[in-house]
């Protein structure tokens, strides 16, 4: 009750797409039912979890924020969405995002942008020394980052404990650092895709976003696994569950890429980042410089593999099998190309668009299949690092704290947001794990996440060095 009395006075931020306040409310009582009668109880019986727009929820709309899927009902729960429903979790609803996850804004999706609850805290208004008035007027407020930037929002207005993001560049960690809350990317292949509709098949995951560590952890525990219906998930993944506490980290080796130090760093996201590499040290753990050579390639290597798979993806929305048709009769042709111009906006387009040019005959060889040469050395130089003896790499998660939105939006700074992928991108071409978290205020008073990134399957370490951090 006290969740979604917070979802109804923070409508104003956009967080949600749909709640599916009946649906929870049913579950809460069937909960308190098993707890009453003293049944076993499941892993999360009786939490409000908030799920993105992009996972199938069974006789819930799905829109993935495009015009393309409105009005949509999946007949199944995607395998993350049943595996936290058999574990007693109440569906609070659908996050918002940017559409089909394609941003780092949170700000292009048909149901407009999402706003950062911290732009309301009194933190930074206090700093700004600005009144918070009628907040719908305010055009003065901050993305939350994205493209999970709904899910984010969601756990840090308190309307749920938890929610699922999904990951495919950076899109649970960036809005969780924004947003003041952990942002958890499993290992790829640990946790199921089947029924999160795919942006990059090779790259996607499902993430978890919550308040504390572990919370994450918890979470985790309950949906990593095989799935017989996705191929690519680990037949006997390590279950993390419940995180030991470290108490001592004088037996860690924590690496400090130095091709992160990139000029578009603030300056203060920078001596955040160099001050927690300084706790470790005082503490006993061992920090060295590290180096990841094929870093600066790395923007333009996601591009094109990224543009490729959504090229290839994003023919199943042809008018035939799911949500809009237009009612175009002249050809088959003209049906689907109607149809695709009004479902998809101009992001989606422009990378199918893309996509379709890097894998004609002519530019395949010099195209996809290089990139897919430079993402093998992009991952090799994590697999180097790790093998060298590095146990974790500490990096920043974003260049600089939220950003107001109408600096956002702005037309030059559509590059500028691909470049805010820089730090976690990487790890989706190399399938590592990686959590942002909570680090420190900055002088505007908005949060700054710091990332640890870990080796392949090692997502309980990983966790249990971001809780002793945290
Ligand atoms: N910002 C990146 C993109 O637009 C990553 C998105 C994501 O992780 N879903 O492709």
């Amino acid at each position: 009750q006290k969740c979604l009395s917070l979802i109804k006075k923070t409508k104003f931020l956009n967080a949600y797409i749909t709640v599916s306040e009946e649906v929870a409310l049913k579950q809460a009582e069937e909960s308190e039912k098993r707890y009453k009668e003293g049944h076993s109880l499941g892993d999360l019986d009786g939490i409000p979890i908030a799920v993105k727009d992009n996972f199938s929820t069974s006789g819930i709309e799905t829109t993935c924020a495009s015009n393309m899927l409105k009005g949509y009902v999946p007949p199944y729960n995607a395998t993350v969405v049943q595996k936290l429903l058999d574990q007693g979790a109440l569906l609070m609803g659908k996050t918002n995002l940017d559409e089909f996850a394609m941003g780092s804004g949170s700000t292009d999706g048909i149901f407009g942008p999402v706003k950062n609850p911290w732009s309301y805290s009194k933190q930074y208004r206090g700093k700004k020394q600005q009144k918070t008035h009628g907040e719908d007027e305010d055009s003065n407020w901050l993305i939350t980052g994205g493209s999970s930037g709904g899910s984010a929002a969601a756990v840090s207005a308190f309307t749920c404990f938890a929610a699922l993001g999904s990951d495919t560049g950076g899109s649970t960690r960036n809005p969780a650092a924004h947003c003041g809350v952990v942002g958890l990317k499993p290992s790829y292949g640990l946790v199921s895709r089947h029924g999160l509709i795919p942006l990059v098949n090779s790259m996607d995951v499902p993430g978890i976003l919550t308040r504390c560590v572990d919370d994450a952890a918890i979470v985790l525990g309950v949906l990593a696994g095989h799935d017989p219906k996705d191929s690519t998930t680990v037949q006997d993944p390590v279950k993390p569950f419940m995180l030991p506490s470290l108490t001592d980290v004088s037996k860690l080796c924590v690496g400090i890429p130095k091709e992160y130090l990139t000029p578009e760093l603030s300056s203060e996201v920078q001596s955040l980042w160099s001050k927690a590499a300084d706790l470790f040290e005082s503490e006993g753990a061992k920090v060295i410089e590290v180096s990841l050579p094929h870093t600066s390639y790395s923007i333009v290597c996601y591009h094109v593999l990224c543009t490729s798979e959504v090229a290839s993806n994003m023919a199943r929305f042809d008018g035939l099998e799911y949500g809009h048709r237009c009612d175009v009769d002249v050809s088959t042709e003209a049906m689907y190309a109607a149809t695709r111009r009004e479902g998809f906006n101009d992001v989606v387009r422009g990378r199918i668009l893309s996509g379709n040019f890097f894998l004609l005959k002519e530019n395949y060889e010099n195209y996809f299949v290089k990139a897919q040469k430079v993402r093998r050395l992009i991952a090799n130089d994590f697999v180097n690092v790790f093998k060298s003896g590095v146990d974790v790499l500490l990096t920043p998660t974003t260049l600089s704290e939220a950003v107001p939105y109408l600096e956002f939006i702005k037309e030059d700074n559509r590059t500028r947001s691909a470049q805010d992928d820089i730090f976690t991108q990487a790890v989706n071409m190399a399938g590592l794990p990686a959590v942002s978290i909570p680090m420190a205020l900055s002088s505007q008073g908005l949060p700054v996440g710091l990332q640890f990134i870990g080796r392949a399957f090692c997502d309980q370490q990983l966790l249990t060095v971001a809780k002793w951090f945290e």
